[in-house]
């Protein structure tokens, strides 16, 4: 999608702040931290919502979280813990229409979120 601000991200046109990638997945650090660590992982192909998700492309979640959990660990939040978040359209927050993964830690998180 080339007007898509995570898609100019995978083909290089926009340099964000890498902290994993592989065939798949990238995922790099929030413009806009909600917390000490605060990186999206996003999948190198569109989706631009959960709701877009088929039985096809649903894998790469599993790549995603697998992703997250490794970074976690790398930036020393496994314990005491983080937070993994999906925003699915604008009444849930997601204001980029090409799904990520939030992945928050470094301060105690509160529940429910706002
Ligand atoms: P959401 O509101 O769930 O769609 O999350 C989109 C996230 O993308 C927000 O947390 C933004 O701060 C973040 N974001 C927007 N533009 C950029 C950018 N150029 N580099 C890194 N993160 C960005």
């Amino acid at each position: 999608m080339t007007d898509c601000l995570f898609c100019k991200m995978v083909a290089g046109d926009i340099q964000p702040d890498v902290v994993f990638e592989d065939d798949e997945v990238l995922a790099f650090r929030d413009v806009n931290p909600q917390a000490p660590l605060h990186v999206l992982v996003i999948p190198k192909t569109h989706i631009a919502t959960t709701n877009e998700l088929t039985a096809e492309t649903a894998g790469v979640l599993g790549k995603m979280y697998l992703a997250a959990k490794q970074i976690a660990a790398d930036e020393g939040v496994a314990e005491p813990g983080y937070r993994m978040v999906m925003n699915c359209n604008a009444g849930a927050g997601q204001s980029v229409f090409h799904i990520h993964l939030h992945l928050l830690g470094g301060r105690p998180m509160h529940w429910p979120p706002g």
